[in-house]
């Protein structure tokens, strides 16, 4: 495995002091009771292993927000599991479910850890690409069941989606849930943006459609809602075996992490419908100044309905391809971003593809866009 494009990228904005507008790590402010939650959590004493399955408060908290948010009711002794952060989650879900040889459906363009996981278990990831329609990405149904083979064993969804903003629609959940309950497959779906949904678009989640519950892992963080990245607290909700699976495999990467911030966040959870409101005006407003911004710098925006990223098409600037593009990016303009190409596994992603992070200070923001258009 090499070099995260994260790492190479951040590594960049570093060494040139340009503005980074590749890794989505968050510019913005956490809660305030939050922070002070943690710090008396530190000073008080909660500082040794929380139990391999989390903290109880918390587990308390992630069921009472699946059902209050979705309606979906999980126990929290056994269908909750914390974890470090979602990359944790994921890896245990995928490690406790495939064997070699098996096969993971995913859409391209999708989250790096998601082929390394694969790989890690010894499977293959096969990649769906999702169609480009105008300024949206969408599914393609042919290609998804194209994909089905006797070795499927698992399909990862991630809704609402990075690197490109898409949340998944009724209609797209309703097919993806068909074909996952048409041949027994298991549905690992990566919902940490779940808060994080803009304008008229709904997060909707897929184990609350008929029959999908007994066969999903749902997986959310911390690190987005509460712009606490560094945190690395996640969970997983599922039916009784899935999560005892994933909780088997989770004791021997990290056995267990993070005891004053469980502590601290299973009361954030609980709050977390008026905090997450202000946060999305925050992004909602972020959004509009880098797309406006984007276009305005000669650049072809996408659509984005939620989480961290804009996509741009690059080639009005000369560029066919988005590595080149964002090689000479801080050069040219002070700005780094990451190739979308990093996110597809299939050899035919649309190479003038460029992802843009919102999820910064209006000041960094604007001095992005202010460089972007001078250096058009
Ligand atoms: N899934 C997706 C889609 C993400 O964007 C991220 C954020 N890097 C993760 C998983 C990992 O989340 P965490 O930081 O909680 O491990
Ligand atoms: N999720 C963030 C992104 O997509 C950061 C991922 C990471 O640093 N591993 O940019």
């Amino acid at each position: 495995m090499g070099t995260s494009i994260f790492t190479e990228m951040t590594e960049l904005a570093r060494s040139t002091g340009a503005v980074n507008l590749g890794q989505g790590v968050p510019e913005l402010p956490s809660p305030g009771a939050l922070l002070k939650d943690v710090a008396e959590a530190v000073t008080s004493g909660s500082n040794q292993y929380p139990p391999a399955v989390g903290f109880p408060a918390l587990r308390e908290a992630v069921a009472a927000h699946q059902l209050r948010r979705y309606g979906l009711d999980y126990r929290p002794q056994g269908e909750v599991l914390i974890t470090t952060g979602a990359t944790e989650a994921l890896a245990s879900a995928v490690l406790a479910l495939c064997d070699p040889g098996d096969e993971i459906i995913a859409f391209d363009p999708c989250y790096d850890a998601y082929a390394a996981d694969a790989r890690l278990a010894g499977a293959r990831l096969v990649a769906v690409p999702l169609a480009l329609d105008g300024a949206d990405f969408v599914l393609d149904v042919d290609a998804l069941r194209r994909a089905v083979s006797p070795r499927t064993r698992v399909l990862i969804l991630n809704t609402p989606h990075n690197p490109t903003g898409k949340v998944f629609t009724a209609d797209e959940l309703a097919v993806i849930a068909d074909v996952c309950t048409q041949h027994s497959l298991t549905v690992i779906t990566d919902e940490v943006y779940e808060h994080l949904v803009y304008g008229d678009a709904r997060h909707l989640t897929i184990a609350s459609l008929p029959g999908m519950r007994e066969r999903t892992l749902t997986i959310s963080s911390a690190g987005k809602t509460f712009n606490v990245t560094g945190w690395k607290v996640g969970w997983i909700c599922g039916p009784r075996p899935l999560v005892a699976a994933a909780g088997a495999a989770k004791q021997f990467l990290t056995y267990a992490s993070g005891t004053p911030y469980q502590e601290a966040l299973a009361r954030a959870l609980d709050t977390v419908d008026a905090w997450a409101g202000d946060l999305r005006g925050v992004l909602t407003r972020n959004r509009d100044l880098l797309s406006d911004g984007l276009t305005r710098a000669g650049l072809l925006p996408f659509h984005a309905d939620a989480g961290y990223f804009l996509q741009a098409d690059v080639r009005p600037w000369g560029y066919a391809d988005g590595v080149e593009f964002c090689r000479d990016l801080p050069e040219r303009a002070g700005v780094v971003a990451i190739p979308t190409s990093a996110f597809y596994v299939s050899a035919d992603a649309p190479a003038w593809l460029v992802r843009f992070s919102f999820c910064k200070r209006e000041e960094s923001l604007r001095m992005a866009v202010d460089q972007l258009i001078k250096a058009q």
